[in-house]
């Protein structure tokens, strides 16, 4: 999907259509506070893994990608719900 890199959108700040310009929010890393994280490193070493044996599959084929709107008036960014698209591309 081809998406333009500044968009009319609503300003929830300025409460009203302003251009907004279009970032694409990097997914972080899993936080290793995480209960699942600490499980899985205590598992890993000799033996058997448990339920961690199992390859992660059922992968889904796209990725939900989140956009960030910065408003290029009052310069604060907001975000709308994700969606699902195989691939992402700017255009001018
Ligand atoms: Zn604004």
């Amino acid at each position: 999907m081809k998406m333009p890199k500044r968009v009319r959108i609503f300003c929830p700040f300025c409460g009203r259509h302003t251009m907004h310009e279009v970032e694409r929010v990097k997914r972080g890393r899993p936080s290793s506070l995480n209960w699942i994280v600490r499980q899985k490193k205590r598992r890993s070493g000799i033996g058997n893994s448990g339920k961690f044996s199992k390859v992660p599959g059922g992968d889904k084929p796209t990725k939900k990608i989140f956009l960030r709107y910065k408003c290029m008036e009052c310069k604060k960014a907001h975000q709308r719900e994700g969606f699902r698209v195989s691939r992402l591309e700017f255009v001018e």
